[in-house]
């Protein structure tokens, strides 16, 4: 692997199934950048996130891709105010009961074990539950959509006023106030 995954992948998402909606960035502006561009971009992001696989087939790729655009658009939703389409949440429980992964505590560390027969279906099963944790769960309320300019990812508001506006300080935050400056 000669790419470095941060060059190509935002990567500092706090909540695992945010980090991967955001493998299609921009998605605030008129021409989103997908970043998961092929099968091997896929697994390059499954390797970095812990979820090894050998090998992504395009059905695969194409099941991330639906997977990944339910759960912004359930997220989005839930930022909004308003209910899920039922066709997402469908495909959601679906890719979440799908899968085998089993989390193990390792030399003190999280690890998630696949199948050999099903490990891609096992990832994006991960990828998934962590989802309906998120977008099922208590802190619910306190999912947004970035207000950097065309981000519009998903993040997690855990700020105790529960007044943050990026989903990153680094990215869209510092974009966001250098604008400030240079229009000032
Ligand atoms: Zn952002």
């Amino acid at each position: 692997m000669t790419e470095d995954v941060r060059r190509v992948f935002r990567m500092d998402n706090e909540v695992l199934a945010f980090r991967f909606t955001a493998t299609l960035g921009d998605r605030g502006s008129r021409t989103p950048r997908e970043r998961l561009t092929d099968a091997a971009r896929l697994k390059m992001w499954l390797g970095a996130t812990g979820l090894d696989v050998m090998d992504v087939s395009p059905a695969g790729l194409s099941d991330a891709v639906e997977l990944r655009e339910a759960i912004y658009r359930i997220g989005s939703a839930i930022a909004a105010g308003t209910r899920p389409k039922p066709k997402d949440v469908r495909t959601l429980n679906a890719v979440a009961a799908a899968g085998h992964a089993k989390a193990a505590l390792e030399r003190g560390g999280a690890v998630w074990h696949l199948t050999e027969a099903t490990p891609v279906r096992d990832a994006l099963g991960v990828l998934a539950a962590d989802a309906v944790r998120v977008l099922g769960g208590p802190d619910r309320g306190r999912i947004k959509n970035c207000e950097g300019p065309g981000c519009a990812g998903l993040f997690l508001d855990t700020s105790r006023g529960a007044n943050r506006r990026w989903c990153s300080m680094n990215t869209c935050g510092n974009k966001v106030k250098k604008s400030r400056i240079a229009a000032g």
